[in-house]
């Protein structure tokens, strides 16, 4: 088999000869030369078992940096139990992040392995990028490390957990109270602000820095750091390209305007088309503008949960006078911004015939007391007080006011 790096006969194309060759791993030989995995691994490599006897812990010490960047590995839940192994898995587009933990973290007993798998539903040579040590040395950890280095501890708290999203920092994390901790110690002493939005995953909390300021204050603490570690920089300090990803959900709902002169006075129905742009940069880790999936979810959980199903004045005092697509495009911006800040556009069509489209403020103007006062009208407060209401108490209270039927 001839290797397409280096031109030479081989028996087989693996790790060893491309480690040598040309530092490629065999997913990334097979990205750059467009074969199939399946082609170049052989059956004894796919769904093989690692023994734990080729792992060791170190009698080293281990080091600031070591003890910094394990134990933010673990506040972040980033190991997974998998046998007898604990591992960190990685997309190979974050490879030298992996191996950038793994050159620290081999005190630990930890060692890289790209493993294959195929699976009845797969069909196909799955790799898997993990770094990995026995289980049966987890219980030593906490003992090991002692001292930390809080700037490297934060920065792979922040490459591990979070993402950018039009200048705001989200993180998506366990509920511990290390991550409590660390988080008041952020506002406390950095005044890095949070605020904890409506969980989207099951079992993780959603925090974001409460306004743009606080995400700059937060990777100015942490940019030296960052530049360090491989592909994460990439996320947060490359220039990138910027495009518009646009997601369509449905929802059936029902409901009628008030004081309109036509059929919409009655309570009707129908099955509501709601399209949901965001903007932002292309992640150079991941290749999305926002990964459709979650967007999907973050909607589903924000406005599909809230409208569908239901008579749309009844939703909310917003909508309880007049739930047109336009005031509904609005309600809905103000239910999803929080959590998607690139949000730059929505479409809202009652019919394949009627819609309607919405630019909304942006979360910083929401941020500076934007409010559209049509939604609010009904729910002001002032709204009752004026002297022209005392005519109201004028009413003859006789109850000469009689319920009648045409
Ligand atoms: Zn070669």
């Amino acid at each position: 088999m001839k290797c397409l790096e280096c031109q030479h006969d081989v028996e087989q194309i693996n790790n060893a000869h491309l480690a040598e060759c040309c530092g490629l791993t065999l997913q990334e030989y097979a990205i750059r030369h467009h074969v199939s995995l399946d082609l170049l691994v052989n059956e004894s490599m796919v769904n093989a078992t690692d023994d734990v006897s080729y792992y060791s812990l170190s009698a080293d010490k281990p080091s600031i940096r070591a003890s910094s960047i394990l134990s933010a590995l673990l506040i972040t839940d980033a190991f997974t139990r998998n046998g007898e192994f604990i591992c960190l898995s990685s997309e190979i587009r974050r490879l030298d992040e992996l191996l950038w933990y793994l050159r620290d973290l081999q005190v630990f007993g930890f060692q890289f392995r790209q493993e294959y798998s195929y699976t009845e539903t797969s069909h196909r040579v799955v790799p898997n990028n993990l770094i990995k040590t026995p289980y049966k040395y987890e219980h030593k950890f906490s003992e090991l490390c002692n001292e930390i280095d809080f700037d490297l501890f934060l920065s792979v708290v922040i490459a591990r957990s979070s993402e950018l999203r039009n200048g705001y920092v989200f993180l998506s994390l366990a509920e511990n109270q290390e991550i409590n901790a660390l988080l008041k110690r952020l506002t406390d002493e950095y005044q890095i602000r949070w605020v904890q939005l409506e969980d989207i995953e099951q079992e993780k909390n959603l925090y974001r820095t409460e306004s743009l300021q606080d995400a700059q204050r937060l990777l100015s603490l942490v940019e030296s750091c960052l530049q360090e570690i491989p592909c994460v920089t990439e996320r947060f300090f490359a220039q990138v390209e910027r495009a518009t990803v646009s997601k369509e959900l449905v929802f059936d709902s029902a409901h009628f305007i008030t004081d309109h002169p036509g059929k919409c006075e009655n309570l009707h129905g129908g099955r509501y088309t709601l399209n949901v742009k965001i903007k932002d940069r292309i992640d150079p880790l991941t290749g999305f503008v926002i990964d459709y999936g979650y967007l999907k979810s973050i909607v589903k959980k924000r406005v599909i949960e809230k409208l569908d199903h239901q008579n749309l004045n009844f939703v909310s005092s917003d909508l309880g006078w007049r739930s047109s697509t336009e005031l509904l495009n609005i309600f809905i911006w103000e239910r999803l911004i929080d959590y998607l800040p690139g949000l730059v556009e929505l479409q809202t069509f009652e019919t394949t015939q009627s819609y309607c489209q919405y630019q909304g403020p942006s979360l910083e103007k929401m941020q500076a007391g934007f409010a559209d006062l049509s939604l609010k009208h009904f729910s002001r407060q002032e709204l009752g007080r004026s002297v022209l209401r005392q005519q109201l108490s004028l009413l003859d209270k006789t109850n000469k006011l009689k319920v009648v039927k045409n």
